[in-house]
């Protein structure tokens, strides 16, 4: 059997499980045998290929999104701070008419100040941030609540800075994002950069404590590292699962590289049982030039390396 067979008759077996699952799942009304019941989503999941605006070839915005159409994918993530507010009426402008749609803006963020003026200064910047991303249809801003060491002088514990989040600086944002039609997207990291947000059922339990504009994410590369179970942990995320970053598994590169490591199918399982129709988008690095490892990867590489990853994702999808 040729791999293209192979991977077809899987891509068969693969929706026929989950659908056989899903059913079975919800025939169990209250969870007769002691299994949880999951309600099959209104609308089946999409697989929305997206990449973070610097990874993208080409240099002005209409080139990019000419290379994203050309390619495959269906979304485009952006930088955040101030360049939504800056580009905001180019993007919307260059937006018009194509079959993309507008995930995330994703930069830098940090709430855990013990000093309340420089967290309220965090909101402040936000807030107009918050707008221009309405304005464009965003999915949302992508925010890390905390990053470093929260034993560190000058930092909130955990449970005052849980507090003060679902409370007060989360709480405002997500209900400035909700009043201009776009949300606020947790998102867990790896233990080595929080000590606060790990974890996506976690991150959902925040969104939904914070309510409306309040949503999570996951990010395979930190989930490697965080859950049990990719399929589980997006299961948690359910409804408000808007956002997915995905990365090599061995190593933070374009998926594909090392392809005995890039496996997705669980994952792509969960995100199907939810219904899930957001972004996958691509956030890492690029494997180093075997030629000048200082020069990096001559662009025409990083093309072949971004055709590879979405054909490899497809796969994949279709296998889940
Ligand atoms: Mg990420």
């Amino acid at each position: 059997m040729k791999r293209r067979d192979f991977l077809a008759a899987s891509a068969v077996a693969g929706v026929a499980t989950v659908c056989g699952a899903r059913r079975a799942a919800a025939d169990q009304a209250g969870g007769g045998n002691g299994m949880p019941k999951l309600t099959p989503p209104e609308k089946p999941a999409e697989l929305n290929l997206c990449l973070q605006w610097g990874a993208i070839p080409g240099g002005e915005i209409k080139e990019k999104l000419d290379f994203l159409e050309a390619n495959g994918f269906t979304a485009v993530e952006i930088p955040s701070g101030d360049w939504p507010i800056k580009n905001c009426d180019a993007l919307i402008e260059a937006m018009k008419g194509r079959k993309l749609f507008l995930a995330t803006a994703c930069g830098p963020s940090d709430f855990s100040y013990a000093e309340p003026e420089k967290r309220e200064a965090e909101v402040q910047k936000f807030l107009p941030v918050l707008e221009a991303l309405g304005k464009m249809k965003s999915v949302g801003l992508i925010i890390c609540p905390a990053r470093g060491k929260l034993s560190e002088p000058g930092r909130l514990s955990a449970k005052e800075l849980r507090k003060d989040f679902v409370e007060n600086t989360g709480k405002r944002l997500a209900e400035h994002a909700h009043k201009h039609g776009t949300s606020i997207v947790l998102e867990p990291l790896r233990r080595n950069e929080t000590p606060f947000l790990r974890q996506v059922a976690d991150g959902a339990r925040i969104a939904a404590d914070i309510g409306p504009g309040a949503t999570v994410m996951g990010d395979f590369w930190h989930m490697g590292l965080e859950e049990t179970s990719f399929m589980g942990a997006f299961i948690c995320g359910g409804k408000l699962l808007t956002h997915v970053h995905i990365a090599g598994l061995k190593e933070r590169i374009i998926p594909g590289v090392h392809r005995d490591a890039d496996n997705y199918v669980d994952g792509f399982k969960g995100l199907k049982l939810i219904g899930y129709r957001g972004a996958v988008s691509f956030e890492g690095g690029w494997p180093k030039n075997p030629e000048d490892p200082k020069k990096g990867l001559p662009q025409e590489e990083r093309i072949r390396l971004i055709r590879n990853m979405v054909t490899l994702l497809r796969e994949q999808w279709a296998m889940a």
